[in-house]
């Protein structure tokens, strides 16, 4: 294996040349990285069930089809994008060329997590490619048979003068992190990008961060009982709960929760059936260590466990569990869940609601389950999340219009459409002057006098 300075030599021998700049190019790339998603779907499938017993539906819904839009998406109007922006010009700029240039960064390093891990390693190279830079991607050494198959495929579709992938662990990428990059592009736990941050520090390279955090669920008001718990449990299971954006904790008022505690238990049945072990569209935990994490969550916790609750190691499953009792204090509250375990906590009114999700760090994704718009629209208004979505989970992600990212601990930064085009891009200030106007000129030049300020 090339040792990182060889690859990294490599991509930027690549990106010095100049090849990843005309517009073709990065089409030929997205069209190509989109070839690849296609022609193994199938693998791509198998290796995402190896990893985390992903059903298929889910793969193609969360890794391929959305994976897929967004290279549509970028292929379609990559050419719009990269156009210069022409911007407001004054009396003294009149005869100016003004305008934003996007710019490549040059080779950056794309770093991704294990419970989406095909995704999250492909929807930021789409923005890499389409703003001209070249790449390094290190895949999750967790989810290791997608890691296996993203190492063995890139290399086979794309230029491997401009896009190389980095297998490894935590060692390997803090070495890997020594090395200058241009951007940092990593998706992860909020602990380890701390040492991420630390580490770009060294050569100030500027990095986007795609963390987690506690993802509330309000439920206020008047609200359509089945088709809320329809919503939720979808958007909680899916993946097993191990989804960034998954809904971490319900806030709802205990008549509410009396509503939908039996609703929740109906359309766990109905799409898990009796025995939810043996549905083959529920997700596992994807290592031992990640379930003895849940576990111990479900040990410690003061909540009653009222639906699920059970467990097999050897096989890392955890039932779809929902929880109620659970105070502000619990153990469920502390870090992110990031499994299939549901916390319902009771609190009477929505303002105490918000409070209290305002009390904790800004989550990646909040979620107001309502019929009434002046409850979402106080949610809304009074709380900061990276997204906000009303009536359901998870779906405003999916959409390339909107940017998808954290504030504060959630992340830095955004990405998805043309939101990880400008991510990956610089935006360089032009101002193309001619020799007119130089009597103009001369108002500011020395020697300065009170008269020249009036113009
Ligand atoms: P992780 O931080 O353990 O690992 C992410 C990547 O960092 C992996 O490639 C891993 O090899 C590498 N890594 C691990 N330890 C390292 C170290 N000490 N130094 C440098 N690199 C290191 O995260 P994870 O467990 O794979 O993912 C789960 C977390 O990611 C959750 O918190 C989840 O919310 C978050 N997440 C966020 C998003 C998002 O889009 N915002 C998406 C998915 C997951």
């Amino acid at each position: 294996m090339d040792s990182h300075s060889q690859v990294l030599e490599r991509l930027r021998t690549g990106f010095r040349s100049g090849i990843t700049l005309p517009l073709e190019f990065r089409r030929t790339q997205l069209t190509k990285l989109l070839a690849l998603v296609k022609d193994n779907e199938e693998q791509i499938v198998k290796a995402l069930h190896q990893d985390l017993a992903k059903p298929k539906f889910e793969s193609i819904l969360s890794e391929v089809e959305i994976v897929t839009n967004d290279l549509h998406h970028a292929i379609s109007n990559v050419a719009t994008w990269i156009q210069p922006e022409y911007v407001p010009k004054n009396l003294a700029t009149k005869l100016d060329d003004c305008f934003v240039r996007r710019e490549p960064l040059g080779v950056v390093l794309i770093i991704g997590p294990w419970n989406y891990p095909l995704q999250l390693l492909i929807l930021p190279l789409v923005g890499a490619i389409a703003a001209g830079n070249c790449a390094v991607i290190k895949p999750s050494e967790v989810s290791s048979a997608t890691d296996c198959l993203v190492a063995e495929l890139i290399p086979k579709y794309l230029s491997q003068d401009c896009y190389a992938v980095v297998r490894g662990g935590a060692e390997e990428t803090k070495a890997l992190l020594q090395n200058r990059f241009d951007h940092i592009f990593y998706t992860g736990s909020q602990a380890v990008a701390r040492s991420v941050v630390q580490a770009a520090s060294v050569h100030l390279t500027p990095v986007t961060l795609e963390l987690g955090g506690k993802c509330p669920c309000l439920i206020y008001g008047r609200i359509n009982i089945q088709a809320a718990a329809h919503r939720l449990v979808w958007a909680k299971y899916f993946n097993a709960g191990q989804s960034c954006v998954a809904p971490d904790y319900v806030l709802c008022t205990k008549a509410t929760r009396d509503a939908l505690v039996p609703a929740l238990t109906n359309v766990l049945e109905e799409f898990y059936g009796k025995e939810p072990q043996k549905s083959p569209d529920l997700s596992r935990i994807v290592s031992a260590r990640h379930f003895t994490r849940l576990m111990k969550l479900l040990e410690k916790t003061k909540g009653k466990v009222v639906i699920g609750g059970q467990s097999d190691e050897d096989d890392k499953y955890i039932a779809p569990t929902v929880l109620v009792d659970v105070e502000e204090d619990d153990v469920l509250m502390g870090e992110e869940i990031f499994g299939p375990i549901l916390p319902i906590l009771t609190v009477e009114e929505l303002e105490k609601s918000i409070e209290l999700v305002n009390r904790k760090e800004k989550p990646l994704a909040l979620y107001v389950f309502s019929d009434e718009s002046s409850v979402v629209k106080m949610t809304m208004e009074n709380t900061s999340s990276g997204g906000f979505c009303s009536n359901d989970g998870i779906v405003h992600m999916t959409l390339p219009g909107l940017p998808f990212g954290g504030v504060g601990a959630s992340g830095w930064g955004s990405y998805h459409g043309r939101w990880g085009f400008e991510t990956f891009s610089h935006r360089r200030a032009c101002m193309l002057r001619g020799w007119a106007l130089e009597r103009l000129n001369g108002l500011r030049y020395p020697p300065y006098s009170d008269d020249k300020l009036k113009w």
